[in-house]
């Protein structure tokens, strides 16, 4: 985090200078506004906090709740998550008050005694090392408040709109605020007033009953019958050695558990399978009575006195998806490429509203903030100008698939789940199924396709460990001007802007290589995407945040060694940055640990943490038309 550049801070340096919408935000909900989003939710407030980076745009977050959340529903906490968090500054608060899962164990009947339970299996949970950042769980009421901090203290000063409640729309175009929205206050002075509000574009983020995708004449399609589990927060005494270990037991009776020790030492919840809803239903009125007496009877000979429940509920899901997650119709063009403007969308939908499964993969929080990563940025870029609406069209075209394949995933480990020991032909086959696909339910399968923002991988051999089109893998560097060895993912925020890795070929800082040669066509070429789309009046890395890595040890060089597009000017006082400059960490070289070629290469990562492109120093023009496609120029 950088701060004290725009003058010294003597409060909290995370609270950022006000600007644009933020020196002067209405309390208000307004007639108009930029962007409007639907439901306070994972998906919903994760796009408002990414908008939040972009005070020239006007956001605004409803919920038909008065207030925040504040139990229940989803906690279970993938690694990509903890990762994006880190982008939004709030990784490290949230691990200390989370529950950590390293393994997990799996109770099946013994088989001396199949009336009673006996542990069969107890894999450790990341046996791969996919990520340097945990598996967590906490309840998704905390994650929704560090969110809402991160919006806060950004500098559009962004607070939900809670107690005003979506009824329908409207899209008009070719006025400049096109989609119309009928509204009813919900709580406050204005309680039972219903108004119309009009926005550029509007993000349905309202949940599986979404209103904003029926108003889109879009449909949730999948199972004819939602699954249902009796799911319960509680505090309880217990003989049951693993309460405080993520567990799947299953019983002789084919009753099972999931069991999710949660933060704080002592509340776990339980998942209680009910099987159907719809096939038989009396699940539905299962009371939390009748739960905990399935829980003891699976967990037999061990029992379970129950002394305070904090949440419990029937939930039920199915699983299920739209065929996109926007308004327009669904085209053949899977580029995203196009002049004609009047087909880019003007409404969307993310997480539950476009795409719904099972609580057992403990996913849908997950995947549904990956959602409103992609789009927030997208949305943040073409409203300020950067980008052009085209670029809108790849949040669809991304996202349903990454959905698609969630849920064929999920339905097989559902499945797998509800099986009986015996219907096994290899009795450790569910253990090795869960080792095997970490890297799924870890979030980190996600492969987006060649696009406008996606390149092709002609050039992919000169940076192996970075795959076109995955995440952006962290590893380890040294930090040239204060010698710090760190994480070179965990140096991008979550502001928006594209990050350009060069790493450099052998010559060191200084002398006259690849990398200078390319250095310096980024700052004096017109065609450099720098120079080109980044406003006079904008500091250098406004738009693109470059950075370089140097195959030699930081004290082979000096950082004032490195060219100018690396230590630009930043601020009123005009200083230099001095951070972008790094070396290579003794025993964990980063261009062994990714496979960079010596030659060098260029790595360009999107806001959202996905690789774009893999470009050799020397390809400049291959660098400049990757831009071009979703880029402009910007207008005075
Ligand atoms: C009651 C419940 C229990 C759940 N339990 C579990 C669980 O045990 N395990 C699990 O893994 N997942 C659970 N989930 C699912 C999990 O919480 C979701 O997958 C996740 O929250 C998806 O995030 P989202 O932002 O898409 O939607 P949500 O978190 O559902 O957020 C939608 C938001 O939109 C608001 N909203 C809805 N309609 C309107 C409207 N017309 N106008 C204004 N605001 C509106 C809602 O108040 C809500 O705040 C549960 C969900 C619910 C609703």
């Amino acid at each position: 985090m950088q701060f004290h550049h725009h003058g010294y801070v003597t409060t909290d340096p995370r609270i950022q200078p006000a600007a644009g919408i933020g020196l002067d935000r209405p309390d208000e909900l307004p007639d108009e506004m930029d962007v409007l989003i639907v439901g306070t939710g994972p998906a919903g407030m994760i796009t408002a906090a990414q908008l939040a980076a972009f005070p020239e745009v006007h956001t605004r977050i409803i919920d038909r709740r008065p207030h925040r959340l504040e139990v229940g529903q989803a906690d279970g906490i993938q690694a990509r998550s903890v990762e994006t968090f880190q982008a939004f500054g709030f990784a490290e608060e949230l691990s200390r008050e989370a529950y950590h899962i390293t393994e997990m164990a799996f109770w099946k009947p013994d088989p001396e005694r199949p009336e009673h339970i006996a542990r069969a299996a107890q894999p450790v949970d990341d046996p791969q090392g996919i990520s340097e950042f945990p598996h967590l769980i906490v309840n998704q009421a905390r994650i929704l408040d560090h969110f809402a901090e991160s919006m806060a203290n950004s500098p559009s000063r962004m607070r939900p709109d809670f107690g005003v409640e979506f009824l329908e729309l409207s899209v008009e175009d070719s006025v400049e605020f096109p989609v119309a929205v009928r509204v009813r206050h919900t709580a406050g002075p204005r309680e039972g007033e219903e108004r119309t509000v009009r926005a550029k574009y509007v993000l349905g983020a309202d949940g599986a009953r979404s209103q904003v995708r029926t108003s889109i004449g879009r449909r949730l399609d999948g199972d004819q019958a939602n699954h249902a589990w009796g799911v319960m927060d509680v505090l309880a005494r217990t003989d049951f050695p693993d309460i405080r270990l993520k567990c799947a037991i299953q019983s002789d009776s084919g009753g099972s558990i999931l069991l999710i020790p949660r933060e704080g030492g002592h509340l776990f919840r339980m998942y209680v399978d009910l099987g159907e809803a719809d096939q038989h239903g009396d699940v539905r009125s299962t009371t939390l009575e009748q739960i905990i007496q399935q829980a003891n009877e699976i967990l037999h000979p061990y029992s379970l006195d129950v002394r305070h429940v904090a949440w419990h509920s029937v939930y039920e899901v199915g699983h299920r998806l739209t065929d996109a997650f926007d308004d327009v119709e669904v085209s053949g063009d899977e580029s995203g490429e196009s002049d004609d403007v009047g087909t880019c969308p003007r409404v969307f939908i993310a997480g539950d509203a476009c795409h719904t499964h099972s609580a057992k993969a403990g996913q849908g929080m997950n995947v549904s903030m990956q959602d409103g990563f992609n789009l927030g940025w997208k949305l943040g870029q073409v409203l300020s100008g950067t980008c052009r609406p085209e670029l809108l069209r790849t949040y669809s075209q991304e996202r349903q698939e990454v959905a698609k394949n969630l849920i064929d995933f999920d339905r097989e480990w559902s499945t797998l789940m509800a099986m009986k020991p015996e219907e096994f032909e290899d009795p450790s086959f569910l253990e090795d199924f869960y080792v095997k696909t970490a890297e799924f339910p870890a979030g980190f399968m996600t492969e987006y396709r060649p696009s406008m923002i996606t390149g092709a991988a002609e050039h992919q051999h000169l940076a192996e460990g970075y795959p076109i089109g995955k995440r952006f893998k962290s590893a380890r560097v040294v930090r040239v001007c204060d010698t710090n060895p760190l994480h070179l993912g965990h140096q991008a925020e979550a502001d928006g802007r594209w990050r350009i890795y060069a790493f450099a070929d052998r010559p060191a800082a200084g002398q006259d290589s690849a990398l200078t040669r390319w250095a310096q066509w980024m700052v004096e070429s017109a065609d450099s995407p720098v120079r080109r789309f980044t406003h006079e009046d904008q500091d250098l890395d406004a738009l693109f945040d470059v950075k370089v890595v140097y195959q030699q040890r930081h004290t082979e060089f000096e950082v004032t060694d490195a060219p100018q597009i690396f230590l630009p000017e930043v601020g009123p006082y005009r200083l230099l940055q001095y951070e972008k400059v790094f070396g290579v960490l003794e025993g964990e070289d980063i261009f062994d640990a990714r496979g960079i070629s010596r030659d060098g290469a260029v790595v360009v990562v999107r806001p959202d943490q996905y690789v774009a492109h893999v470009l050799p120093l020397t390809d400049t023009a291959a660098l400049a038309a990757f831009f071009e496609q979703s880029m402009q120029p910007p207008r005075d």
